[in-house]
């Protein structure tokens, strides 16, 4: 017989939402186990981060980490035309005050460790080398997850309530067949890592680049600490693999030529060597939660990460369902009708975001045509792509709307 233990929460994953999910429900007494399928540190895409960030990374206690640590500080974002002509710089304490003012590019393997140490700290337990299996169901509701250890052997977690946080792995996700494509947002990446590369002056130094190439594809350049520059290209899968070329690197090399301003900043540096790509890019779950389970993070939506909002979603998700689970625990209710808030809080933030995705991505619009017009808009916007997501952006979208296709919110996101 499989061996049995029991918990208040099992958290499937240990990435930034299961670890931030994990530390809340720790920090307020909880018996939550995390079931990480990896042994941290381990790699991961996803490096720069938004100035909203700051409100669930001071939730976790996790400001002085940051501040003390070795993760280059970002200050601005900048977009480049093929050209290599740079716009202004926009910094962030051009609009915020101190705090929100400044935020980092982290190296994901150090980050995400420290985020799943915090957990552990707290009071979470971790299992890393662990990975779920199948989702155990008795009467409809979901009540743990059998997952398998390092050992090889197979152990049930039970708890009232399960968090899936397994990123892009989705694992109830895909199993539940709610993973649903986004219409639009269906781009590739690829991407590597510079060692050498140069650095813009001063305060930008740390600031993320966006270089276009054509057919409205972008280079992300993210100055990382110990001189490396993650760097990545993102168009449509018939752009990039025109001509027959299916290689990863041939795929990089030839949209370097594309930018002069990435061309030139790469000149001085090289690669080191591993080429990654990834497709089938933006998907939303259909649902949130059914009874007994609830999604964090990208494991219930993963939009394109042009204005790298990944990680701000999934920390945040991962605190607002502790915070959900905390109360179905104190009412003693699993039922998925009671996180209809929580998905359609998180929705909200996600479709403004999305909005602002399928704008850039429209070959005839700028955001430059919103700010001409409508300088009163330009906060907004700012706001918007600074991860304060769930404001009212309606004059926003209106006035977008003048100029580009506004997507209709997909009907997703409540709970089953
Ligand atoms: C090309 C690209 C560029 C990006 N750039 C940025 C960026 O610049 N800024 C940004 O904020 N975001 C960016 N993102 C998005 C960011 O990487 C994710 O949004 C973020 O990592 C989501 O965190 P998460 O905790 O939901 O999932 P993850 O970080 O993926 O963590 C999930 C964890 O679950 C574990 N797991 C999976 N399956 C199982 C299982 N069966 N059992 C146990 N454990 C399991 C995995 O090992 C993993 O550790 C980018 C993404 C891509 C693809």
């Amino acid at each position: 017989m499989q061996r049995v233990e029991r918990f208040d929460v099992v958290v499937m994953g240990g990435g930034p939402a299961g670890a931030a999910a994990a530390t809340v429900l720790a920090e307020k007494g909880r018996r939550v186990v995390v079931l990480e399928r990896e042994k941290f540190p381990r790699y991961h895409i996803g490096e720069s981060l938004l100035p909203f960030t700051f409100h669930p990374l001071q939730r976790l206690g996790l400001i002085e980490k940051m501040r003390a640590s070795c993760f280059v500080k970002k200050y601005s974002v900048q977009f480049v035309s093929p050209s290599g002509k740079a716009s202004q710089p926009f910094y962030f304490f051009s609009r915020y005050d101190q705090d929100v003012s400044q935020t980092w590019q982290v190296t994901r393997a150090d980050f995400d460790l420290m985020l799943l140490d915090n957990a552990r700290e707290k009071g979470a337990i971790v299992h890393e080398r662990c990975s779920v299996q199948n989702l155990i169901r008795d009467d409809g509701k979901v009540v743990g997850v059998v997952a398998k250890g390092a050992d090889g052997l197979e152990r049930e977690f039970r708890a009232p309530i399960t968090i899936d946080c397994t990123g892009r792995d989705s694992f109830s996700t895909l199993r539940n067949g709610w993973r649903m494509g986004d219409p639009l947002l269906n781009k590739v990446a690829v991407w590597t890592y510079y060692k050498g590369a140069k650095r813009d002056d001063g305060i930008e130094a740390g600031g993320t680049t966006v270089a276009f190439v054509p057919e409205k594809g972008w280079f992300w350049y993210i100055p990382l600490h110990n001189d490396i520059i993650s760097v990545g290209v993102v168009a449509e899968g018939k752009y990039l693999t025109r001509e027959g070329v299916k290689d990863p690197q041939k795929m990089f090399e030839r949209e370097i030529e594309q930018n002069a301003w990435i061309k030139s900043h790469l000149s001085s540096g090289h690669s080191l060597g591993e080429y990654y790509i990834i497709g089938e890019y933006s998907y939303h779950s259909k649902h949130c939660a059914e009874d007994g389970l609830l999604l964090a993070g990208d494991a219930f939506c993963f939009l394109d990460p042009v204005f790298s909002s990944g990680v701000l979603l999934a920390l945040k998700g991962g605190v607002m369902a502790a915070d959900a689970v905390h109360e179905a625990l104190l009412a003693g209710d699993f039922s998925a009708g009671r996180f209809t808030d929580y998905g359609t809080y998180l929705r909200e933030g996600i479709e403004n975001m999305r909005k602002l995705v399928y704008a850039f991505y429209n070959q005839n619009f700028s955001f430059r045509m919103v700010t001409d017009k409508y300088p009163e808009l330009t906060n907004d916007i700012v706001d918007c792509l600074s991860g304060d997501v769930n404001k009212d952006f309606s004059a926003l979208f209106q006035a977008v709307a003048e100029f580009a296709e506004v997507p209709q919110a997909l009907p997703y996101g409540l709970p089953k």
